[in-house]
């Protein structure tokens, strides 16, 4: 069994895990088939390296954690056959030479070599003993580890390897010969560079244990594809750096680096590649896209082709690198030429950036009077939308306050119009900004509302209270009716119809009030003891009714928030 330890993996026994996940990988894999010397190549329709087909061939191999380089790469047009070593250990000669002899279709093999010693190491001895023709491409494109000594290993390989194999396997596969793929290919690495962050360190899946220590509130800049140190570990306690701070100084790092190689930026077309390291969400590498593409702008330096995506992984860890490649026509080309490896992304082309947002042009009421019901209501949710979302996170997903908040969060009270305009836009404002079940609920719950305001030509801030109440009435009865259409809820579901059901029974029997807030308070009190009893119901409606059980002990956030129209009761009163 395995043991304990700090972090959950997917694993059996620790010493199968490589098998196991290797087998897998394989099985996943359309174009993969193992070898039992060590590698993976590529399968094709008998299962035998495709001789017939004359062309150079490209291999590569690595430590495995980075996945899916390199055998995600394996594919038509890509590689023909990787080594995978141990987590995070360079392959053996033995290995490495059975792919190269078994790769070989009579006109050699180009090998894609990470800079790490290791692997340089092993390649070479498995070069050295094969009568194969070999042509070694060293990838060092990391620019946190360039030293100005000449006895340093140099930069450290990463992103930018499968950058290298695309463009070797594409040159191999229109037909150039091993010294054309293998200069070619090496062009490709030497004019590109990167650089990555860590904001977590990874788990091994073997052992549980951290890849490296990184304290929470620190930052690695310029960390390693197993979590080697970077230019700078830096604490975020005082201030969490942006994303556009990070960018910059991982595309400073990068450009500078190339402008000292004489590998010209100013003006440079070039191919962005935007990676994930494994614990970063695809949104979030969404995010640094655009911003490496507006920052490479700022800069002169033209995106000509964009790829992003979880690709050079280490593991688990949090963090991205960042991969400059200047083009020229013939490495735009071999990079546009298809590929079927399983793992290679789409090529955006040309990628233009701006924030992608929604327009909405209906603008808050501002005419007239304050409207001193409406405001108190709004106030009451601006206060509260924190609250809110607890009660929908302990039993539900945790969305309803945000909900409120995307509707509500930036009107300006006091809010001034008639209660049909503001009932009218508060409607708009669930629909449009909302989202999730309350968007809709209340949506249409405003709209009714609105609609018998404005039917009954009533407004709370000249109307006296019978001709309200009567208004409010019709309003709240057919919110209920329409509510329910929608969505079926009727009393006891745990839902706001709790709430707004006793709310309207109440308003229809008011018949002597005396002012607006007498007729409000009237409504209240029923609407409080309807909220209320929400604690204790399981919800059957909304996406907390799929947690079952677990929702009982709270109030339904959707019924408090309804009783807010009426008057002011904090959370904790529910
Ligand atoms: P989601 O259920 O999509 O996460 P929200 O968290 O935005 O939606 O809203 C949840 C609120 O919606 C609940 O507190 C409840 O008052 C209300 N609700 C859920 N389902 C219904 C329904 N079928 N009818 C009326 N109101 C509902
Ligand atoms: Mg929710």
């Amino acid at each position: 069994m395995a043991e304990n330890s700090a972090f959950k993996s997917f694993r059996n026994t620790p010493s199968d895990f490589m098998d196991e996940a290797l087998g897998g990988l394989v099985a996943a894999h359309p174009y993969a088939e193992w070898h039992e010397e060590g590698f993976i190549g590529l399968l094709t329709n008998d299962g035998q390296s495709d001789d017939s087909e004359e062309r150079v061939a490209v291999i590569s191999g690595g430590g495995s954690g980075h996945e899916p380089m390199h055998a995600g790469f394996v594919g038509p047009g890509m590689l023909d056959a990787a080594c995978p070593g141990l987590l995070f250990t360079s392959p053996n000669a033995v290995q490495i030479t059975a792919a190269t002899e078994w790769a070989d279709r009579g006109r050699g093999v180009v090998q894609v070599v990470k800079n790490y010693t290791g692997d340089v190491m092993n390649f070479t001895v498995a070069a050295n003993s094969t009568n194969t023709e070999v042509k070694q491409v060293i990838v060092a494109d990391d620019v946190a580890t360039e030293i100005d000594n000449d006895d340093s290993p140099g930069r450290r390989g990463t992103g930018a390897t499968i950058i290298v194999e695309k463009i070797a396997g594409a040159a191999a596969a229109r037909g150039n010969d091993l010294e054309a793929v293998a200069s070619i290919a090496q062009r490709a690495a030497d004019q590109s560079r990167s650089m990555a962050v860590a904001l977590e360190a990874g788990h091994l899946p073997t052992s549980g244990r951290k890849t490296f220590d990184l304290d929470e509130g620190e930052i690695e800049v310029g960390v390693g594809i197993h979590g080697e140190p970077g230019v700078e570990r830096r604490s975020t306690s005082d201030k969490e750096p942006s994303a556009k701070a990070l960018v910059q100084e991982l595309l400073e790092g990068i450009t500078q680096s190339l402008d000292d190689a004489d590998v010209e930026t100013a003006d440079a077309q070039v191919l962005l590649f935007v990676n994930g390291l494994g614990g970063t969400s695809e949104l979030e590498l969404d995010l640094v896209f655009g911003e490496a593409v507006a920052q490479l702008a700022d800069r002169g330096i033209t995106v000509h082709r964009g790829i992003r995506g979880t690709l050079v992984t280490s593991l688990n860890m949090a963090g991205i690198s960042l991969t400059v490649t200047v083009l020229d026509e013939e490495l735009t080309e071999l990079l546009d030429a298809e590929t079927d490896a399983p793992a290679w992304p789409a090529v955006a082309v040309s990628p233009r950036y701006s924030p992608a947002r929604m327009v909405d042009d209906v603008e808050q009421p501002e005419d007239g009077d304050e409207n001193p019901w409406l405001t108190a209501f709004v106030e009451r949710l601006q206060e509260s939308f924190d609250d809110l979302t607890e009660l929908d996170r302990v039993a539900r997903d945790g969305d309803f306050g945000q909900n409120l908040e995307a509707a509500f969060g930036d009107l300006q009270t006091p809010l001034k119009g008639s209660d049909t305009a503001l009932l009218a836009f508060f409607a708009h404002r669930m629909l449009v900004r909302a989202g999730g079940t309350s968007g809709a609920v209340f949506g249409t719950f405003f709209r009714e509302m609105a609609e018998a305001f404005e039917g009954a030509d009533v407004d709370s801030r000249k109307a006296d209270a019978s001709e309200f109440a009567t208004a409010l009435a019709d309003g709240l009865s057919r919110g209920v009716e329409a509510v329910t259409d929608l969505g079926g809820a009727k009393e006891g579901d745990n839902t706001l119809i709790d709430a707004l059901a006793p709310a309207a029974a109440a308003a229809k029997e008011i018949d002597d009030a005396t002012s607006i807030d007498e007729v409000l308070q009237h409504v209240f009190d029923p609407a409080v003891a309807g909220a209320k009893s929400t604690r204790g119901m399981q919800a059957k409606k909304g996406r907390a009714s799929y947690i079952g059980e677990s929702a009982a002990e709270v109030p339904d956030p959707g019924a408090i928030a309804t009783t807010w129209l009426f008057g002011k009761a904090p959370v904790d009163e529910f």
